[in-house]
Parts: C-alpha cells; structure tokens; sequence
C-alpha cells in the first residue's frame, strides 16, 4: 500500500508499504478524511521525538473499518469511526490510575505517527478499537470530523487541566487550532472574559467566534504586562497555553492571580528548563498551579466531544480553511502546517 511517510528527520515522501496486520483485538481502516497536526511538523522538522525511518505520518483522521479481529466486540466492517490522536493500551497500571495517554511509559499513548505508522496510508491499524474508536454521528460532516481527533480533545484538555470555572477570565495564550479549541473549551465551561493571544486575522477573528472577548498581541509587547493591563492589575484567574516557548511560562506565572492554574498543552521543543519568576509566583506560596499533558484518548471522551458537534453547540467549520479532495494532496496539506500561511489555520483532505 501507499502512504506519506516521514523518511527521516527533516525529509518526508511517498512510500510503499505492506498493509498492517490485523491481531484479535485490533482493527485495520482506510482513511475517509484526513488531517495533518502541528506536531507532525514538530516530529520531521524538529526531531521532536527523536529518528524515526519510514514511518507513515498522520493522527488526525476519521476512516472506514475494512477489518477487525475476532476479540473485537462493538466495532466491523463498515463502520465510519472517529480516530483519535492517542489510543492507550486500556488494561495497563497508569490507565488504571487515570493517566492512559502514559499507559506503558510517558507519552506512551501516542503510537500513531510515533511509535508506529499513522494514518496517512491507505490503511492503518487501530490498537484495541472497543476502547479507542467512536463510531462518527451520522450528521457531522467528514470535512470537519477529523478536528475531533486532537484539536477538540487537545485543546478542551487545556480548559480541563486550567479548571476553567463559571465566571472565570482566562487568558489563552495561542489561537492556532488548538488554542481556538482551548477558547471554545473555556467559553463552555462558562467563561467570562476570555484573552486571546495570537497575531494571525483570521485565528483572531475565529477566536471571537468561539468566545475570545479581548486580543493580546505578543509581538507587541509583554503578554503579562498587557493581561496585567486588561484586568487593572487584577491578574487573570487561569491561563491555558497553547502556543509559545519554555518562556511563555514565566509570562503566564505572572499574568496569573494568587491562586490562579495554568494549563499547558503547547509542546515544548527546546530549551533545557523553564524558568518560573520567584516573587510573582509568591515566593514559592502564591497558589499558582502548572498543570500540561497530553490529550486523553478514549472511546467514551470521543462519543462526548463528538456529541457536542452532533447536536450543535460546537461548530467545527470555522478550524478548516484549507480543504482539498484526493489523497495525494496530503503532502501539500502537510507543507501547509509548515508554512503556516497567514489565511492558515487547518488543512484538511477529504478522500
Ligand atoms: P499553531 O502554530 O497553529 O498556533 C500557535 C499559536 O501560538 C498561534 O496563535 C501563534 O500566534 C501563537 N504563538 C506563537 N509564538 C508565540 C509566542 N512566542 N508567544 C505567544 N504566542 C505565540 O499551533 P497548533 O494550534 O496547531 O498547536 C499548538 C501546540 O499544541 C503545538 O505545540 C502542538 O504540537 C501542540 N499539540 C499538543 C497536543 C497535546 O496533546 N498536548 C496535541 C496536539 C498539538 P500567531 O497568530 O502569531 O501565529
Ligand atoms: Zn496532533
């Protein structure tokens, strides 16, 4: 079979491949819509999760099931599903204890596009299915379902991990698709302000849609003098972060009231440590939590996120500015997450 695959760190391309077997608890699928993520363009460009030789790219997608094993109890063949970005092994010890996207070692949940090929082939395999698909709701568009793969459940993780309560003003710093997913996130978990960080138009006017009530621009000055500004010194109640460098987080600590909790889903590429500024963090008692990780997979988290598609309180449109039809346009669509044009905030590629 064909897939797109990372060749090595810095190099991608066209490859040829067997087709993935299928074990009894697995499922084998073809792509039906496809998306490239950020942190692929973080996996081949940046080495960001160290050499890996032909190895298919891809963890967004949605894809019809060709194949399932005979342990596979819920999903067969037909079966239209949404794929999620991480998809545990469901019976390890830290799934047991509420961390699956780390079941077997940290990050461990990831495989697609990681530890195994991802879904830019005409087929891939999906581990453990029962646990780890959702069947797609019939009335959501293939264009926008691959957003639920990793945009929806990354950036309303955000709001999760920065316990974003009613009434609460959160700076969201980053308005890519994940940060505008953080924004719609926060809105629904009741929100009052919410301050957008980010520069791009078309992410700014996106992030108004979802519930972003002021901007921040960073490139023009500080993030935490401008939110410091905003709230008349007051400082913000919790941040999410969903874009920057190991710096941002001094800007957040300080943005931040006593009390306040930042939530980082921002993959951190570089820099050995992150520095976090002693007085505002009240001198090692100021009650400001950090909280990051990584999305939660699941069946049960995808049937949910899915169903606030399905009937109508969060729309997906908005995200996909970018759609092509034909597999091949996946290469482009993954130059595209490179480039980041300024009209850019998602590629997707219907098959
Ligand atoms: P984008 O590159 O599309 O968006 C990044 C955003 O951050 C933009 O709004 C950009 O602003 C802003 N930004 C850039 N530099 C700075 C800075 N110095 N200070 C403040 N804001 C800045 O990324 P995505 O939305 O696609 O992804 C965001 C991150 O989430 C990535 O690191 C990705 O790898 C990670 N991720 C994490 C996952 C998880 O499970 N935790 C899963 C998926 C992705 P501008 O408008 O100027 O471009
Ligand atoms: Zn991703």
């Amino acid at each position: 079979m064909k897939g797109f695959a990372m060749l090595k760190i810095g190099s991608v391309g066209w490859i040829e491949k067997d087709r993935p077997k299928c074990g009894p608890m697995d499922a084998i699928c073809r792509p039906l819509a496809l998306a490239p993520c950020t942190s692929d363009v973080h996996t081949v460009w940046e080495g960001a999760v160290g050499e890996r030789h032909n190895m298919i790219l891809g963890h967004e997608g949605t894809g019809e099931i060709v194949e399932v094993g005979e342990l596979v109890k819920d999903f067969k063949p037909g079966d239209k599903v949404i794929v999620p970005a991480i998809t545990p092994d469901w019976n390890s010890l830290e799934a047991q204890g509420g961390y699956s996207m780390h079941s077997h070692g940290m990050l461990n949940g990831w495989k697609f596009s990681n530890v195994k090929d991802g879904l830019f082939g005409e087929f891939f395999h999906v581990n453990d299915p029962d646990g780890n698909l959702a069947l797609l709701p019939e009335n959501i568009d293939l264009k926008v379902a691959p957003m639920l793969s990793d945009m929806v459940p990354t950036g309303f993780h955000g709001a999760e991990l920065a316990d974003v309560q009613y009434g609460d003003e959160v700076l969201v710093i980053g308005i890519g698709p994940v940060g505008l997913m953080a924004v719609a996130g926060a809105n629904l978990r009741g929100a009052s302000r919410i301050y957008a960080v980010g520069t791009r138009p078309v992410c700014i006017e996106a992030a108004k849609f979802y519930g972003a009530t002021d901007f921040i621009d960073y490139k023009g000055g500080t993030i935490s003098e401008q939110a410091l500004r905003l709230t008349k010194g007051r400082g913000v109640d919790k941040v999410i972060i969903a874009g920057g460098t190991v710096d941002t987080f001094a800007e957040a600590v300080k943005s931040l009231k006593a009390g306040g909790r930042i939530g980082n889903v921002n993959y951190l590429g570089s820099g050995a440590t992150i520095d976090i500024p002693r007085v505002e963090w009240g001198v090692g008692m100021g009650h400001k939590a950090i909280n990051g990780g990584l999305m939660p997979g699941g069946r049960l988290r995808m049937e949910k996120l899915s169903r606030l598609v399905s009937v109508g309180k969060l729309d997906l449109s908005p995200l996909i500015t970018h759609p092509f039809k034909g597999f091949e346009h996946i290469e482009e669509a993954l130059y595209l997450m490179k480039e980041k044009p300024k009209d850019l905030i998602k590629p997707v590629v219907l098959l």
